[in-house]
């Protein structure tokens, strides 16, 4: 029988969703895309008043082929109503002006990433059991920041899973190392790399490839695997969220059913506003999904022109979660837009990967017409977190500002009246400084008291998360250089394997 998941760049690669999600990347390097996405018939009169873990299990029964019903649920129950979430429901959306802020930064990391890597781990489980595997897993990521917390909290304690999170020692944000040093959990292990994130993350792929490191895993039953955006086990959940904002204006009164609505999302690896595209695919009514980037606008160039290149000067921002040269899930986009095309996508991968560019066609590009993009330089961003501010007290945190300056950008441009969501990726204050200084200026403070001058001057709340950080104790003090990396897993490992087993 034919599986549901196939390779990006070959249909003979093919698997279920279980298998998709254990091994994160296909074996030759492309990405599992679902091939039954388009025949997908959701019961749409089944989704107006349910809750968002109700719209979650409709959704995800819909994509994970071989997940039981009962095993969807329990993954629901323990990642977003088990107490991780802020609130009753794990996401919440606002209307400021004439547009929605949907927050999705009210989990365990106060950033967007909480919403899959909460429940990946529980999908991990059940996959494990799916294909009645009785290996242990040990999770690999590379972290510029909010990834690397996000998955710790996520898999921390989880039974047979590991997790080993590496970053680029001066590279991150005082408050982001700060959160994955205090984390606990026994299996959890972060170590800092004498080096910058691009080589930290070629660390990691090269562990990835070592057979020799693998040999010795195996002999010790443990398989590698990936938290990283490409996992297909990372992307469904995030489907979610844009059904949940739509039912809930219906629910408001502020849309009529059926009527057409706008997504702004701020973007980096393309994931988000992919589950966007997904949405869209399953028949949600999206008028448009507006793509927004920061300095380092690789992808409002590909949009405007169809010339993807990667080939430019690379920008640090006061939004580090889209400083991005490489966005790994327009693959997926591009498998899509050609029509399940997989020797067109390894084409176009293959010049990526061997030029630094490639040119997609016209006919491509106008199967792509759903996406328009824009982008917002660092003074612009600070207007925006500002301008929003002193408007209406409400605070955005830089990458949700990027995204409502290109909103503005594209209401002049175009004068569109649809209604607009604006996905709000991260908590203010986990990027409290460019925060607070868009709005009142310069400090001299140290990023602790600072987040506590912002909730002061804004009456505000720090989120507990993000409280007393300070405070926390160091629960990881390992660094090591670039070439040190596999002997870090391996001392680990050997500690893991002396203490508990
Ligand atoms: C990861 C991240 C993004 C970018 O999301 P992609 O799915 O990579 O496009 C945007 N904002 C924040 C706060 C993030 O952590």
């Amino acid at each position: 029988m034919k599986n549901g998941y196939n390779s990006t760049r070959s249909k003979d690669i093919n698997v279920t969703a279980s298998q998709g999600i254990l091994q994160g990347l296909a074996p030759d390097g492309g990405l599992f895309v679902p091939n039954f996405i388009h025949n997908i018939q959701l019961d749409k009169k089944n989704l107006i008043g349910k809750s968002y873990g109700e719209m979650a299990q409709v959704i995800f029964a819909a994509f994970l082929d071989d997940f039981s019903e009962k095993q969807i649920a329990d993954s629901i129950q323990g990642a977003y109503y088990s107490g991780k979430f802020e609130d009753e429901e794990p996401v919440a959306l606002k209307k400021i002006k004439d547009r929605y802020f949907l927050e999705l930064f009210h989990g365990p990391t106060c950033a967007f990433k909480d919403m899959a890597l909460t429940i990946l781990p529980y999908f991990m489980v059940e996959a494990m059991k799916n294909v009645n595997s009785s290996n242990k897993i040990l999770i690999l990521t590379a972290t510029s920041g909010d990834t690397g917390k996000a998955a710790l909290e996520g898999f921390a304690n989880v039974p047979n899973i590991s997790i080993i999170v590496f970053y680029p020692k001066d590279g991150v944000s005082t408050i982001q190392e700060k959160q994955m040093l205090t984390q606990l959990g026994d299996n959890t292990c972060v170590v800092g790399v004498d080096g910058n994130f691009d080589d930290t993350q070629n660390g990691v792929k090269k562990i990835l490839n070592d057979s020799q490191l693998a040999k010795k895993l195996e002999k010790a039953n443990v398989l590698f695997s990936s938290a990283n955006s490409i996992n297909i086990g990372r992307l469904l959940p995030q489907v979610v969220y844009y059904f949940y904002s739509y039912y809930e204006l219906l629910k408001r009164g502020e849309i009529t059913a059926g009527e057409k609505i706008n997504f702004v999302v701020p973007t980096g690896n393309f994931g988000n506003i992919l589950a966007g595209y997904y949405a869209s695919l399953l028949g949600l009514p999206v008028n448009k999904l507006i793509c927004a980037s920061n300095a380092n606008k690789v992808l409002t160039d590909f949009f405007k022109t169809g010339t993807y290149d990667r080939n430019r000067e690379f920008y640090k921002t006061s939004s580090p979660s889209m400083d991005i040269l490489i966005s790994s899930n327009l693959e997926r986009l591009l498998y899509d837009v050609s029509g399940s095309d997989p020797e067109k996508v390894s084409e176009l991968m293959e010049e990526l990967k061997s030029q630094g560019s490639y040119q997609a066609s016209k006919a491509l590009m106008e199967k792509a017409d759903l996406f328009y993009a824009g982008t917002a330089d660092e003074a612009q961003t600070a207007q925006s977190i500002k301008s929003i501010f002193d408007d209406t007290h409400y605070l955005m945190d830089p990458h949700t500002a990027v995204a409502n300056k290109v909103y503005e950008d594209y209401l002049r441009e175009t004068g569109d009246p649809t209604k607009t969501v604006i996905v709000s990726t991260a908590s203010p204050y986990k990027f409290g400084r460019s925060v607070y200084e868009s709005i009142f200026g310069a400090s001299e403070l140290d990023d602790y008291a600072l987040l506590d001058l912002l909730a002061q001057q804004t009456d505000t709340a720090i989120p507990q998360p993000l409280k007393d950080l300070d405070q926390k104790e160091n629960q990881h003090h390992a660094q090591c250089k670039k070439s040190e990396m596999s002997r870090a897993i391996i001392s680990f490992l050997n500690e893991r394997v002396e203490n508990h087993d």
